[in-house]
């Protein structure tokens, strides 16, 4: 087949602007200059391509050729992504490092995304003669000792088994072959591609009624977000973006991990990937890199390959849901994703919408957002899958009306917004509480009455009213002080502030205190909310002396109730809470 090729005719950054490219398709992928530079077509007009470079693009100059592939922007899938740091173009950082002798990507270099030598055990699901259809599981392969990976049929494909090879196979070997309905046969290798830009598809979508399990207290009982929902984080620098998505990272229920390191400093990303190899997963001591796939794209690198790395991270995390496991992608941060967008939009000299963001810049986000849900996989097995999105944005200025935050917050369910105040405090996590929300609590109320306890959705959202009669409080007493308030507004703020302290304060970098399962919440909540309870029935007496209740040693034991462990240690608890208190009617 003749290759298109065509010349370099302008260089403006990440954007090559060729002629001679008649033929070629939007979102092809093309070589440009002496270098072999990876880009993508994003606009064409006649003969005329815009491509943007993923490499670095300085010394190349007009008259360079540029060469057509044919493929579209593609992501590799196969056993071997798991443990995997690559950069935004799916380019293994590891293995390129020990090629180039440096950290830094040589030009136009092509190791593949995954190992060709490296050799699998497959063990066939399928037998010959079943009739297939596209996400049926041919075989399986133990990719680490979290996962096994599933062999699907590739979506597109159906018709009947006619062999299938078991044993070690490199990824590029043939290991079944399928007589197709389309009357092709189809050689179906463990490499299989898929086109970052679309996404996969799934048999039917559902609602998201389970929650993700994050043992972060302020989310999972305030703010949870569901299986399959999409979460973002908003907050100013320092705020705690980064802790927190590390955090859902390493502890959270989901069985693979993808965390897009999107644009942020290269010292912070050395940080992750530094920690994380290290970090062993709390639930079977493996380390965590067995169920994790990390993108690392920092501000150093090239801003079109930054635009790329989130389609990249999606693409490989939905590749897992289809599997039918439950899969979490975090991406840090999503605003220099946007400022990719905004960078090349503008050298593209396209009419600027808001603060200079292209005016899809909402459609994109939306887009990505999208790609999250709580599914049945394809496949005739009707498996189900999950694919929970959780989003970091850098508003400038903690301004949540500027326009990344704005699109994020119209297509996700769950916010979670940091507080400058509450970080400066040393309040974390620094999600502030009177904002912060999530709709999925609905949804997955019927999963708390029955996984952790019946008053679950009660208790929380009591704690919740008390949070917010505090803030009202707060007020009152600024401007005419605590004497003002009665013996309820007294025990208000006495409990809300046990709320704030005793359990929405959680310390990330505390072995101990980092994850807290859900039933310990309840625990702990409860034992808060005893003091209220209890307060209320005694409080309204004559000569109540509000001083004695603050002063009871009880509510120190609640102050320490993380210390627990077991549900009958909470209930004691409680109970104790309950009857000293209506001892001092
Ligand atoms: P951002 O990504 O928003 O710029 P970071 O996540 O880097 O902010 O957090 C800044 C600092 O705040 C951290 O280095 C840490 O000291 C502190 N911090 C943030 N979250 C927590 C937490 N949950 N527990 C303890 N300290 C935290």
């Amino acid at each position: 087949m003749s290759k298109i090729q065509g010349k370099v005719i302008k260089v403006a950054g990440p954007l090559v602007v060729a002629d001679g490219m008649a033929g070629a398709k939007v979102f092809e992928v093309v070589r440009v200059s002496h270098m072999g530079l990876v880009g993508e077509i994003i606009e064409l007009d006649g003969d005329k391509a815009s491509i943007q470079v993923y490499e670095d693009t300085s010394g190349v100059a007009p008259g360079e050729p540029v060469v057509a592939t044919g493929d579209t922007m593609s992501v590799e899938l196969a056993p071997g992504l798991l443990e995997s740091i690559y950069d935004g173009i799916q380019r293994p950082l590891t293995e390129i490092e020990k090629e180039s002798k440096s950290a830094f990507i040589a030009r136009g270099i092509d190791v593949p995304g995954i190992s060709r030598t490296k050799k699998w055990d497959f063990k066939p699901v399928a037998k010959e003669g079943d009739k297939l259809e596209g996400g049926d599981i041919l075989g399986e392969v133990e990719e680490t000792v979290l996962i096994t990976h599933k062999v699907m049929v590739p979506p597109q494909i159906s018709g009947t088994l006619k062999s299938i090879k078991k044993g070690e196979h490199t990824v590029e070997e043939v290991v079944a072959v399928i007589d197709g309905d389309d009357g092709k046969t189809h050689e179906i290798k463990m490499l299989q591609r898929w086109s970052i830009r679309i996404p996969r598809p799934v048999a039917e979508s559902q609602v998201p009624n389970r929650p993700l399990i994050t043992g972060t207290r302020s989310i999972d009982t305030f703010f949870s977000v569901a299986k399959g929902g999409a979460a973002c984080i908003p907050g100013p620098f320092g705020a705690g973006k980064t802790v927190t998505q590390q955090s859902l990272a390493k502890y959270c229920d989901a069985e693979v991990i993808v965390y897009i390191g999107c644009g942020e400093r290269g010292n912070e990303m050395t940080e992750v990937l530094t920690e994380f190899p290290h970090l062993k997963d709390p639930n079977t001591g493996e380390p965590l890199m067995k169920r994790t796939i990390m993108i690392a794209n920092t501000s150093n690198m090239p801003v079109a390959a930054r635009e790329a790395s989130i389609y990249t991270g999606i693409t490989i995390a939905e590749y897992y849901r289809d599997m039918g496991y439950n899969v979490a992608l975090m991406a840090d941060s999503t605003s220099r994703w946007a400022e990719a967008m905004r960078e090349i939009s503008g050298r593209l000299e396209e009419m600027p919408g808001e603060e200079g963001y292209p005016a899809y810049l909402g459609s994109r986000i939306a887009g990505f957002y999208e790609r999250a849900g709580s599914v049945t996989c394809k496949g005739q097995d009707q498996r189900a899958g999950s694919l929970t999105v959780v989003g970091a944005v850098s508003p400038p200025g903690g301004d949540l009306s500027e326009p990344v935050t704005q699109n994020t917050l119209r297509v996700n369910k769950a916010f979670w917004g940091l507080d400058a105040g509450l970080a400066y405090k040393r309040h974390f996590p620094s999600i502030n509480w009177l904002n912060s929300y999530s709709l999925y609590t609905e949804n997955i109320s019927d999963f708390w009455a029955k996984e952790v306890a019946e008053d679950f959705a009660e208790n929380r959202s009591q704690a919740m009213t008390l949070l917010q009669e505090e803030s009202k409080l707060e007020e009152i007493v600024k401007l005419v002080g605590m004497e003002a308030l009665s013996n309820r507004e007294r025990l208000v703020l006495l409990v809300a502030k046990s709320v704030r302290e005793d359990f929405l304060f959680q310390n990330a970098f505390d072995a101990e205190d980092a994850y807290t399962p859900l039933k310990k919440q309840y625990g702990i909540l409860k034992s808060i909310l005893a003091i209220y309870k209890a307060g209320l029935k005694v409080i309204s007496g004559e000569d109540f002396e509000f001083k004695n209740l603050q002063a009871l040693p009880v509510l120190q034991e609640v102050a320490k109730a993380k210390d627990l462990k077991e549900s009958a240690e909470f209930e004691a608890l409680a109970q104790k809470v309950e009857s000293e208190i209506s001892n001092l009617k």
